[in-house]
């Protein structure tokens, strides 16, 4: 039985995940409140709507702009000294989305990652178009909306995403990693708060080893310190790693370091094992390292051995079951896939 909440991740046994407490732009799936009255459709917003808890908010409907509404842009001579304005009346909403935006993030509570809309003035996260002062001529730069950008700098070690992200198939399974590792270590994180115990600090480290080896082992030993000196401190060392496990998190784990879990993890069946056997897991390891094979091609092979020589500690591991299968798919935006 593996450490999930019952699940026993490895052999493939469903568990109960936590629930991710995500926030979202609005428009997103979840309200017609663009400024057209439309709403923007995303098949992984809405499949993560059953399985997350989304806090959700228009911040242009939030300073009372009304749908529908006219639209506003951000506008200035480069994209530093750019301003929030809504042209058709002449309105500068600068001051109001900042003053919106801090007031909103300083209520918002903790959350484990973050959906907003491409390319919003107020939302986006990046890319933003940046007009010229009275309009004439094309873009003069790019930049975070003022909404987006708050968010940024707010919450730093959380994964926030545009839903264009999550067409991309390694960018969705970073960022699905990223939530559900975070959701379950704010799961931990309760439970040592409450118990007053290290108890459930330890137990997440445990399991979350494997995929910490994966991303940054600089990080994983890191965390391991902070894991070993917690008694005392309880609730400084639960922020210090939330800090820490945000950091190990932000990058996508490297293919030659997946390659060396993967072969840690063959290392606790090694002396049980045909030659030929290590063969096709070699094999199936190169597949992977070349880009050839998909990571789930190798796991599938460790999955069976598991079943055949059961081992608690590795059935425990996130890395093998970082969120739940059925959320992810294999639609590809084309734009890269590191082949889970
Ligand atoms: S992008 Fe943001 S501000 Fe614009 S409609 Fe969507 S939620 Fe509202």
């Amino acid at each position: 039985m593996g450490r999930d909440g019952g699940a026993d991740v490895l052999t493939g046994a469903e568990g109960d995940w936590p629930r991710p407490r995500l926030l979202a732009s609005r428009c997103l799936e979840f309200d017609h409140c663009r400024w057209n009255g439309a709403v923007v459709e995303s098949r992984f917003v809405r499949l993560l709507a059953d399985r997350a808890d989304f806090v959700t908010v228009c911040p242009e409907v939030s300073l009372g702009l009304g749908v529908p509404r006219a639209p506003i842009r951000l506008a200035g001579r480069d994209s530093a000294s750019a301003r929030l304005i809504q042209p058709s009346t002449g309105r500068d909403l600068t001051d109001e989305m900042r003053d919106f935006s801090r007031r909103f993030i300083a209520g918002l509570g903790r959350v484990d990652g973050a959906v907003l809309k491409f390319r919003s003035p107020s939302c986006g996260i990046s890319d933003v178009r940046v007009h010229s002062p009275d309009g004439s001529g094309g873009p003069v730069g790019k930049r975070p909306g003022l909404f987006g950008e708050a968010v940024l700098e707010a919450l730093e070690g959380v994964p926030v995403v545009h839903e264009g992200r999550l067409l991309n198939f390694a960018l969705r399974e970073h960022f699905l990693t990223g939530i559900y590792t975070l959701a379950r270590f704010r799961a931990a994180r309760e439970e040592a708060l409450a118990s007053r115990r290290a108890g459930p600090l330890v137990a997440f480290h445990s399991s979350a080893k494997l995929l910490l080896l994966g991303t940054s082992q600089k990080e994983e030993r890191r965390l391991g310190r902070i894991v070993a000196g917690s008694g005392s401190r309880l609730e400084e060392a639960l922020e210090e790693y939330r800090a820490g496990l945000g950091r190990a998190l932000a990058r996508p784990a490297g293919r030659g370091a997946v390659v060396n879990v993967l072969l840690h993890a063959m290392g606790y069946f090694k002396d049980r094992l045909e030659p030929a056997e290590k063969g096709v897991f070699l094999d199936c390891l190169e597949g992977f390292r070349a880009g050839r094979l998909p990571l789930s091609a190798c796991q599938a092979v460790l999955r069976a051995w598991n079943a055949r020589f059961p081992d608690e500690w590795l059935s425990g591991q996130f890395f093998f079951r970082p969120f739940p299968p059925d959320l992810s798919g294999m639609e590809d935006s084309g734009r890269g896939r590191l082949g889970r």
